[in-house]
């Protein structure tokens, strides 16, 4: 059975690729090729996260598991659709933030998405 913080948080990134590529991409629907291509990563990529339930947020994580160009990608996701989840999906967001701040990190909160 998967952690229940692992299944938030790739829901939660699958709302957020969807966003980005709708406005971006201008995909009508579902999600464009290249954005469906880094969901499935990303999403592997939980599944496999060496800290399951007791994962940082991915900003805080001190492992970097993607691979660069990916992690570029996903950035970039994130610091478009980040912002945008809180008017959309105020509950994941709010999830998100308090994952965020129990995560112990000396660094502050400025990199919440
Ligand atoms: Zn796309």
């Amino acid at each position: 059975m998967k952690n229940k913080r692992i299944l938030r948080e790739q829901n939660s990134i699958e709302k957020m690729i969807t966003i980005y590529c709708r406005d971006v991409h201008r995909t009508r629907k579902g999600l464009c090729a290249e954005c469906e291509h880094l969901l499935a990563y990303a999403k592997q990529k939980l599944d496999h996260c060496v800290f399951q339930g007791n994962k940082p947020v991915c900003a805080k994580c001190t492992i970097h598991c993607y691979q660069d160009t990916m992690r570029k990608k996903v950035i970039e996701v994130m610091r478009y659709a980040g912002p945008r989840m809180l008017y959309k999906y105020p509950v994941l967001a709010i999830l998100h933030i308090i994952d965020s701040l129990k995560s112990k990190s000396k660094r502050l909160n400025k990199n919440i998405f």
